[in-house]
């Protein structure tokens, strides 16, 4: 519990280590329970969007192992077979329908072997085969045959160790993030040399797109895009600070790849801050910050709006189309706000009169729940997104 905690929304250390918890695989924190039962089921609105098909994430949208899915409302887990947990029943059922299959190999229609980093992007499962020392595989498992497909393979090579990341799904494609570490001793010291390169992939012929390099001096990422639009977040780290999210030359950029032009969205020193958050995405929309506003910017129109202004922020993100913010002040309270993108209506949150972080910490989402961490407790919780707005905490489930 230590290890999550509210310190997610607050501290950007909190962040880092969500992050990674997520992308660790451990799939038996989130393991469906062996009866397909779970307590009382929260009742869903049905007043509420589906979650956007595009710009899917990992980072940002599968941060304890759930798998949000975006058809339906609810998520998938995968722990060597794939289960759903569908929030209008309560109930996990695994995708396969045999009695008494052991969903352990390729005969099962859940399975989907020993897979990390699983993201649902049009109707079908990403996720990465770590092959133990000797490479890794990309597979595709289609949700409705439960086919799966192997997009492509990476062999590790003599001193030379491959890692793959696939950040980003939009349009057909996704970005494909592939670093080769080389080792080589040295007057008998292991040196490590790292290169990475980032490429554009379409899902279905498995053609790549050379990117950009992505060699240390540079924190370079592909935020969102948009056919060949593409929103490039970059930064360096301070070199005079030990704070690793403290950052220089700080800058948005849209990328286009048909002209190759670049053009400014915000920078460094027009006041841009960029979040350390996971949730600066939600569909065509990117969160960012310059000087004491936050900003939507909107793919789709290519248009910047302002969404509200806040002195002292220390955290900002997008989900469930809301922008939050928490802000700091001179007596380390923290104030937590919300406000529905392009509404123009600020909320205050009471936050149950905590002043130490956020009573309910948002992990992920569906259709019309959100599923976190609820103060005082330990575990999981899902609650009904109106639920949540409304501050009546007491109707969060555990999950
Ligand atoms: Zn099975």
């Amino acid at each position: 519990m230590a290890r999550f905690g509210w310190v997610r929304r607050i501290g950007a250390a909190g962040l880092a280590l969500m992050v990674l918890a997520g992308c660790g695989g451990n799939p038996a924190e989130t393991a469906p329970p062996s009866d397909s039962t779970t307590a009382q089921a929260v009742q869903p609105s049905q007043s509420r969007a589906m979650l956007p098909m595009e710009n899917r994430s990992f980072a940002g949208f599968n941060i304890s192992g759930r798998i949000p899915c975006t058809s339906a409302d609810g998520f998938y887990v995968c722990a060597g077979s794939v289960s759903f947990y569908d929030v209008p029943s309560g109930k996990y059922t695994a995708l396969c329908a045999q009695v008494g299959c052991a969903h352990n190999d390729t005969s099962c229609r859940a399975y989907f072997g020993n897979v990390t980093s699983v993201i649902e992007y049009r109707g079908k499962l990403y996720g990465l085969e770590n092959r133990e020392g000797s490479g890794a595989a990309f597979l595709e498992k289609d949700l409705s045959t439960g086919e799966i497909r192997q997009l492509r393979q990476w062999t590790n090579e003599e001193n030379r160790f491959v890692q793959i990341t696939f950040p980003l799904f939009e349009g057909g494609r996704c970005i494909l993030r592939e670093s080769w570490t080389t080792r080589s001793i040295e007057d008998g010291q292991v040196l490590e040399q790292t290169e990475a390169k980032v490429y554009l992939m379409d899902l279905a012929t498995g053609e790549t797109r050379f990117l950009f390099d992505d060699n240390g001096e540079k924190e370079q990422t592909v935020l969102a895009m948009k056919g060949d639009k593409l929103l490039l977040r970059s930064y360096r780290h301070d070199p005079n600070s030990a704070n690793a999210n403290d950052r220089v030359d700080s800058l948005l950029e849209l990328w286009d790849l048909d002209t190759g032009g670049r053009a400014v969205v915000a920078d460094q020193a027009g006041g841009l801050k960029l979040t350390a958050d996971p949730n600066a995405v939600y569909g065509y929309k990117v969160v960012y910050q310059v000087g004491d506003s936050v900003y939507v910017y909107d793919l789709e129109s290519e248009t910047a709006g302002k969404e509200l202004t806040l002195p002292n922020i220390v955290n900002y993100w997008i989900q469930d189309d809301h922008v939050f913010a928490i802000t700091k002040d001179e007596n380390n309270h923290y104030d937590v706000y919300y406000q529905a993108a392009g509404s123009g209506e600020l909320v205050h949150m009471e936050n149950g009169g905590l002043t130490s972080g956020m009573m309910f910490s948002i992990l992920e989402e569906t259709q019309s729940c959100f599923i976190g961490k609820w103060e005082g407790n330990s575990g999981d919780f899902i609650i009904q997104k109106d639920d949540f707005y409304a501050e009546r905490y007491d109707r969060a489930q555990r999950i």
